[in-house]
């Protein structure tokens, strides 16, 4: 074990928490002061609450001094998240703080309540270390929608993390905390994931209330664990996933022990692959996929081979039409969601008063939204218009069901789970893809149909391109998140010995530079060549 204590695992905190080696304050101020230190370079985070942070780990430090009064049973009781360090994308409700959802219409704005999953957390005894950087309202792939400026990723400072939620994953990647969480939309947590080099998962519809998350679409969206590794992921999923009343769509099923039961052996875990089946889908290799990015798909599957299990090639028919449908279904919703930012309910420190209270709206909402909001609000009003309803939301959504049965048809032969590439390439240059948005959209293509189907599905490290990380997606069928990372932490025994496991973001150091160019600064360098 390191004596970083920003180089462990979470899993290995929490053992360390409980021997008394160190505290929930000396985790939170290591991880603290690296993030502080490295926010110029990366902007990944859009607060970063020390105080806060400090009380809670301080709170958390007296609560384990009376379990171990206590007794091993009342040790034995706390949360594996008891004392860990997580960050909150900022769409995410804390009561009193902020909550931009990276949106200028929403500064200033204070949250009057928890989300449910912040209520959870605060059980679990997770100490918070501020909220992240993201696309405006999880808009975009790149995290280069946000009004805050963009964010940038800790392999290549030019480059982007993904998105939207860029800077969870950024600051995963880079050691600021062991733990964050993201909402995945079409692809928002596996992406940047894939992205920043790091395990993300999306759970199944239902699984995670949305109760004080800020709504894109709301028969999408979906709040998932951001970490390095297996275990710790399903620590975090297993700490916010359940029913909760105030979210209907949340499920009445059980949250699976097993999320906390992932084997700490890598030759254990490797051996849980033996005769199981993999889906390996036809129509994932996406056109404009980088042959290299496919090369290390096929290398992991390959891996997976090795240890026991066959991978068959499946087709899901449908696969095109995903991003279409989409690009209909979550605009249409995102239209009527976001219809409440109008200065008078929220974000009223932006309100700007004109002739009257129509002009007020239009100007208030003129100046607070950026573009590519702007862009989605009007696909998705038009889309919802009377005469056009049925020629395209109803179509998108008929669309939709034959996207399901795809998946349906695959799992109902017995497939365990489906491997396929996170992105179609690795992190691409600030700029890249602002010019064209559907080249943006593209960036989504193997992510979207699993919210179309409300599937779970996990990306995971799977080795490097030209130095930039490369994500292995494992989808399955509703409620399957034990078996998915059950294979996620197969994946990381077989290739425990991999050189690439072992490597560290290469532009860390760089990110120390106290006087080194902003992710903005950089990005307008890229822009005006
Ligand atoms: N990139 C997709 C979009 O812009 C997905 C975003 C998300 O998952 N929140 O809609």
């Amino acid at each position: 074990m390191t004596t970083d204590l920003t180089r462990q695992a979470a899993h290995e905190m929490a053992l360390a928490l409980r021997d008394g080696s160190v505290s929930a304050r000396d985790l939170a101020v290591a991880h603290l002061e690296a993030a502080e230190r490295q926010n110029r370079a990366l902007n990944a985070w859009l607060t970063i609450d020390r105080p806060a942070a400090l009380a809670q780990a301080d709170a958390t430090d007296a609560r384990l001094a009376a379990a171990r009064r206590d007794g091993p049973a009342a040790i034995a009781a706390l949360h594996p998240l008891h004392g860990i360090p997580v960050a909150l994308k900022d769409l995410i409700s804390v009561e009193g703080g902020q909550c931009t959802a990276g949106s200028r219409i929403l500064e200033g704005y204070r949250s009057p309540y928890d989300a449910h999953i912040v209520e959870r957390l605060r059980a679990a005894g997770a100490v918070f270390l501020g909220k992240t950087n993201m696309d405006e309202f999880a808009m975009g792939s790149s995290n280069e929608y946000s009004a805050y400026g963009p964010v940038s990723n800790p392999w290549d400072l030019n480059t982007v993390p993904g998105g939207s939620s860029g800077g969870s994953a950024a600051v995963v990647a880079a050691h600021h905390t062991p733990l964050s969480l993201g909402t995945d939309t079409g692809g928002s947590i596996r992406q940047p994931a894939a992205l920043c080099g790091i395990v993300g998962m999306k759970p199944t519809y239902g699984r995670v209330s949305r109760y004080g998350i800020v709504a894109f679409a709301s028969s999408l969206d979906q709040l998932g664990p951001f970490a390095r590794n297996a275990r710790d992921a399903a620590a975090l999923l297993h700490a916010i996933a359940g029913r909760d009343e105030r979210d209907s769509t949340s499920a009445p099923i059980p949250v699976p022990d097993e999320l906390l039961q992932l084997p700490a052996s890598d030759d254990e875990a490797a051996a849980w692959l033996r005769g199981k089946r993999f889906g390996l889908p036809r129509e994932y290799f996406v056109a404009g996929m980088d042959p290299d990015v496919e090369r290390r798909i096929r290398e992991s599957v390959a891996f997976i081979e090795d240890a026991g299990a066959t991978v068959e090639e499946v087709s899901l028919p449908h696969t095109d039409y995903g991003l279409a449908a989409y690009y209909i279904v979550a605009p249409a919703e995102a239209s009527a969601n976001l219809a409440r930012y109008d200065g008078v309910r929220f974000g009223q420190s932006r309100r700007l008063e004109a002739a009257d209270f129509i002009a007020d709206y239009l100007a208030t909402r003129g100046e607070g939204f950026g573009a590519e909001v702007k862009r989605r609000i009007m696909l998705g009003t038009y889309a919802l218009s009377a005469g056009y309803y049925d020629a395209f939301y109803v179509k998108a959504q008929k669309v939709r069901t034959l996207i399901k049965r795809d998946f349906d048809r695959v799992f109902a032969t017995g497939i365990d789970a489906l491997v396929a590439p996170t992105s179609p390439t690795v992190a691409f240059r600030f700029g890249a893809r602002l010019a064209d948005p559907v080249s943006m959209y593209l960036s989504d293509a193997c992510t979207l149909p699993v919210n179309m189907a409300g599937l779970p599905g996990v990306s995971i490290p799977c080795g490097l391109s030209e130095g930039l990380p490369v994500g292995l997606q494992l989808i399955g069928p509703a409620w399957s998140e034990p078996v998915l990372f059950r294979a996620a932490r197969a994946f990381e025994g077989v290739t425990a010995a991999a050189t690439w496991r072992d490597q560290e973001p290469t532009d860390l150091g760089l990110a120390d530079d106290a006087s080194g160019p902003t992710p903005a600064q950089r990005a307008a360098a890229r822009a005006a060549r």
